[in-house]
């Protein structure tokens, strides 16, 4: 089972990419995470990354699928993907289409979480990240239970520093000029799509997204 959850920054994919990877042992490919995991640990890859991605602008498409290539390879003996953040151009959607198809397999669905730009800002402004283990709160909607602190890995929690509201309504630009246009491309090509509300509570989201792949 192939899945990409797509949507702008911010509309909930890291937070149901982890629920559905779990529900159906599928492996969640954040090119996002894998970046800023890439970045912490001072490779040559993250500091290529970094000045694109504070600038809220996407990462060259050849850094990007060397990426998805090495972990679709080192993975391929799992049920399947969830593509969290990825792809988020043309050519990148291109190139997953034949990953898929050399690995003998294809996509069930895209899925795309609709939602307005306002309440993405809101998100992105309260949202915290845990340097250790990935997961994701938000200060208002989804707090961790000691103000600060991961719930699951007790690290401290940080702000992204792309989470700054003058790097959001970039990153949003940047989603609608280079990454919605990939709707289109699937339209194109015939490629199932679901779109489902982002803007309901995680629950909800997650009952509709579990609904579609159980049978
Ligand atoms: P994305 O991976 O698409 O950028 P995240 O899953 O990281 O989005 O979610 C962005 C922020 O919004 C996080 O702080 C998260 O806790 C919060 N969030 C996610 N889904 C919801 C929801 N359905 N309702 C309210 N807040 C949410
Ligand atoms: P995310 O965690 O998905 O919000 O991604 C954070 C940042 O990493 C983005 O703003 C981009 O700079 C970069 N990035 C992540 N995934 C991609 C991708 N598929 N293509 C290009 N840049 C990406």
């Amino acid at each position: 089972m192939n899945v990409i959850l797509f949507g702008p920054p911010g509309a909930g994919k890291g937070t149901q990419g982890e629920l559905l990877a779990d529900r159906f042992d599928l492996k969640r490919l954040s090119t996002g995470d894998l970046l800023r995991e890439a970045r912490r640990a001072g490779t040559e890859l993250g500091r290529r990354a970094q000045q694109y991605m504070d600038a809220g602008e996407l990462v060259p498409d050849a850094v990007i699928l060397g990426i998805v290539r090495e972990v679709m390879e080192a993975e391929a003996q799992r049920n399947g993907f969830i593509f969290d953040g990825f792809p988020r151009t043309e050519a990148q959607a291109a190139a997953l289409a034949d990953m898929l198809r050399e690995m003998g397999t294809s996509l069930n669905a895209v899925v795309v979480l609709d939602i307005e730009d306002e309440t993405l800002v809101r998100r992105l402004a309260g949202r915290l990240s845990c340097p250790g283990c990935g997961a994701v709160y938000n200060r208002y909607s989804e707090p961790p239970r000691v103000a600060g602190i991961c719930d699951l890995c007790g690290a401290e929690l940080v702000q992204r520093a792309d989470d700054r509201e003058e790097t959001v309504r970039r990153r949003l630009e940047v989603y609608r000029e280079q990454t919605a246009p990939v709707l289109d491309w699937y339209e194109r090509n015939g490629a199932p799509m679901e779109h489902l509300d982002g803007d309901r509570p995680v629950r909800a989201i997650q009952t509709d997204l579990v609904a579609l792949f159980d049978g």
